[in-house]
């Protein structure tokens, strides 16, 4: 029987209610003649829940134990999806991570997936059952220790699973209905998309789109796993949702896929650094030690043995960044004159695997912010990517021009 894995998001999992729906969509995969692998979150709030009372409990709290305690939610919708497949008849059993064994890397709370054995479900699914019920999000150390894979984690357990069963595709049930051209909230004209490329959807997904953990389209793409997002509130029909796969699936497509959006940026300049070999790993070895992540940087021409260097970052690592180059100062390690921050900036990039056969697509983004009067203060370039950054005031209005300007407006 071919396989397919089915995810279920928080909302989609919410009440007992909607727990029943979700599983009439498995029951109806499963007379279309699958086997089903369904991977489960929490209850939508229910992981939030979980953080809270840890940190309450225990401010600088074990790790494995917060894991131990954050990864419950998962097991509890499990168990009540395998009861309610069985309600309708359908075979079916929960699995906890540790029981088929997920096998994750040590990492407490940021987990990483290094094998699932299939032998343990596959033998169930050759005596009859027809539903594997696995809580997302978790794993088990070498330690044999309860982990867990980061907030987000269970999409990246489907496509873990999807890859490692050979399933013919991946569904990332949530409560979007696809992966739009931009932010539906910025401009009523964003449009779903029915298929976007796996290298668009990680630039995407990495520039705040929240529509799948990072790391599961990583996942996806090394492993080419078909994967399909679906609104769990919407009737299913074929071309319901968007199917992020291959670019060689991709048969007509804009140069520009979509214009993604990040508000809480930050800039900072360093004034008047030493020109000089080094001077770069003096400034970026610290920050990278203080965990700040740092984003675009810019190093500008050298004036008489000078220059400035100017760099952004998540608008709420400022306060580290600064204290980090101020004690990398204070024991002589770099030196510059002023540490200038600008925290009212955002980021705004247009994405498209387009943009690797097409001249000009640069040049016309900076058109479109010149003819809304909006200045640029720093800007970088990847093969199918630019991003610009400006003031957070026009973040709206460079969306939507940039939106328009590059024909992803849907038809009035
Ligand atoms: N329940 C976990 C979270 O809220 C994992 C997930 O839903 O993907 O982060
Ligand atoms: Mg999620």
């Amino acid at each position: 029987m071919p396989i397919l894995v089915m995810k279920f998001g928080g909302t989609s999992v919410a009440t007992l209610d909607r727990i029943r729906r979700a599983a009439k969509r498995v029951g109806r995969e499963v007379a279309n003649g699958y086997d089903v692998i369904i991977i489960v979150s929490a209850m939508s709030g229910k992981t939030n829940e979980l953080v809270g009372w840890v940190e309450e409990t225990s401010p600088l709290f074990d790790a494995r134990e917060y894991d131990a305690v954050v990864s419950s939610g998962e097991n509890v919708t499990a168990g009540l999806m395998a009861l309610t497949l069985q309600e309708m008849d359908v075979p079916a059993r929960s699995w906890q991570g540790w029981q088929v064994p997920v096998q994750t890397t040590s990492a407490h709370a940021s987990a990483r997936i290094e094998a699932i054995p299939t032998d343990n479900i596959m033998a169930k699914f050759a005596e009859g059952m027809q539903v594997a019920v696995v809580a997302g999000f978790q794993g088990i150390s070498p330690e044999g220790r309860i982990t867990t894979l980061g907030r987000g984690g269970s999409d990246t357990t489907a496509v873990a699973f999807a890859a490692a069963f050979g399933a013919e595709r991946c569904d990332i049930y949530t409560d979007v209905d696809g992966v739009y051209t931009t932010d539906p909230r910025i401009t009523d004209k964003a449009r779903k998309l029915d298929r976007i490329a796996f290298e668009e959807m990680l630039e995407l997904a990495s520039l705040g789109a929240k529509v799948l953990q990072t790391r599961s389209v990583e996942l996806a793409m090394r492993y080419n796993v078909r994967l399909r997002v679906v609104s769990s509130f919407e009737e299913m029909s074929d071309d319901a949702g968007t199917l992020v796969c291959a670019e060689e699936e991709i048969v007509e497509s804009n140069v520009v896929a979509g214009v993604a959006h990040s508000r809480d940026e930050a800039k900072l300049t360093l004034t008047d650094v030493a020109d000089k070999p080094g001077i770069a790993a003096s400034i970026f070895g610290p920050l990278a030690e203080a965990g700040v992540n740092v984003d675009m940087i810019v190093q500008n021409i050298s004036e008489g043995g000078m220059t400035d260097m100017t760099f952004s970052c998540p608008i709420n690592e400022v306060k580290r960044a600064e204290k980090a180059l101020d004690d990398a100062r204070a024991a002589g390690q770099i030196d510059y004159a002023d540490l200038v921050a600008d925290t009212d900036v955002a980021k705004v990039s247009i994405v498209g695997i387009g943009m690797r056969s097409h001249a000009g697509v640069a040049a016309k983004m900076f058109q479109t912010l010149r003819d809304e009067g909006i200045n640029i203060k720093v800007i970088t370039t990847s093969e199918i990517k630019v991003s610009v950054l400006i003031d957070r005031k026009y973040m709206e209005l460079a969306v939507q021009a940039l939106h328009d300007a590059f024909g992803l407006d849907k038809a009035a």
